[in-house]
């Protein structure tokens, strides 16, 4: 596609990945999240068709695909080839939105991303949360932030088959500029804090993407489900993690195996920190937050066990530079990125810092950028 053409387009949208900083793999135990949204973010442009059809194309792959609305179900193209996998995820968002009998209007559209893919910054989440928004527009669905997460949680769970929570499409449908968002997954209420004055956010982008972390992830998901199958024998109404107090976790603890006994261990303690956390946002208190942020990575390191040892070199060494209050993984694990809570005015030299002695150390690069938290999905302009 010719790229010139593409601000002519009617309907432009911005959709962001998100990073999130405390609260890890507390999602699919109904636990609390502290998201936000961030500056780097999918760019949509769509024009509508008279045809119920969909032409899209993948700006950085160079692919295009078409799609009649009457192949959804069968993930098959105009040509009745399967679809490639990127276009899962907006065929996925039309498909739940038939699914929900929503009107689907035709459309060509040409999207492009500055997400780093597979590293924790929820790329994928971005991709769907842009097209429903255009959908949303298109078809007058009017449908709140919160459902439009919903649809996009749909289609990347059952349409593509990856069992994520809410978060991420959370993340980026609703995420208000400057905050973190406190988001809790069970109730789905949601409130924005501030960050805390003085404060920026850094992302460390690895460059690991290891293949074993869809396994890993069913397998945690496995353990945290099979702890709260055996304590329910003693505690009657345990629905999820979530339900679980600390006191009554370290008094059952024993009657776990003891690898699923170091996976709840890490949520039931994880979701207690965000509490906290929370309550330091509330306050300002910045190394206060920042202390909880290194305590979240070292139970990722040794009691979920998701984290590499060059992720725990990066959060090791961010900790002894200038002006850092907090670091740890983000995202599921197993590579990926750390985020960093560091003093706003020393965030160039923390940068530099940070690559110069990792590379000294590993031998490796790492791509470190700072970030705002942003606005969630929306459409930027409409003629
Ligand atoms: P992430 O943690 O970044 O969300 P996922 O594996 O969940 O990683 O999703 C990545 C997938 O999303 C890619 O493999 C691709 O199918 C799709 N995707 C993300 N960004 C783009 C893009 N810019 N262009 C095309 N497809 C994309
Ligand atoms: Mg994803």
């Amino acid at each position: 596609m010719n790229t010139e053409g593409l601000e002519s387009a009617p309907i432009h949208v911005r959709s962001p990945g998100r990073v999130n900083l405390l609260g890890e793999h507390v999602d699919y135990n109904q636990g609390v999240v502290l998201p936000i949204a961030i500056d780097r973010q999918v760019e949509l442009f769509a024009w509508p068709l008279d045809q119920p059809r969909v032409e899209i194309t993948a700006l950085d792959l160079g692919e295009t695909v078409e799609f009649a609305f009457t192949n959804l179900e069968q993930k098959l193209d105009r040509g009745h080839r399967p679809l490639p996998a990127w276009a899962l995820y907006p065929a996925g968002v039309a498909w739940a939105a038939q699914h929900q009998t929503l009107p689907l209007q035709g459309f060509r559209a040409a999207f492009r991303s500055n997400i780093p893919i597979g590293s924790g910054l929820s790329s994928s989440a971005a991709v769907e949360v842009a097209f429903a928004v255009l959908c949303n527009a298109l078809n007058g669905w009017n449908l709140p932030l919160l459902e439009m997460a919903h649809l996009c949680q749909q289609a990347e769970n059952v349409y593509v088959g990856v069992h994520s929570g809410l978060m991420d499409q959370f993340a980026s449908a609703c995420g208000v500029q400057g905050s973190v968002m406190r988001f809790d997954t069970r109730s789905l209420e949601y409130q924005a804090l501030p960050l805390p004055p003085g404060t920026a956010l850094v992302i460390a982008d690895s460059g690991l993407r290891r293949s074993l972390a869809n396994s890993a992830y069913n397998e945690r998901r496995e353990d945290c489900e099979r702890a709260v199958a055996i304590l329910s024998q003693d505690l009657s109404g345990l629905q999820s993690l979530r339900d679980l107090s600390l006191e009554d976790f370290y008094r059952l603890q024993n009657k776990l195996p003891e690898v699923t006994a170091r996976r709840a261990r890490h949520i039931v303690e994880e979701m207690a920190r965000v509490d906290i956390a929370v309550e330091r946002l509330k306050s300002g208190d910045a190394a206060g937050f920042g202390a909880l942020m290194f305590a979240g990575h070292a139970s990722l390191r040794d009691l979920f066990q998701v984290s590499l040892p060059e992720i725990d070199a990066l959060v090791e060494i961010a900790g002894t530079l200038p002006g850092c209050y907090g670091a740890r993984l983000t995202g599921a694990g197993f590579g990926g990125c750390t985020v960093n809570l560091v003093q706003a005015h020393r965030v160039g030299g923390f940068i530099t810092a940070l690559q110069d002695r990792y590379r000294a150390q590993s031998g490796r690069e790492v791509q470190v950028f700072a970030c705002e938290a942003s606005a969630g999905a929306s459409i930027l302009e409409k003629l």
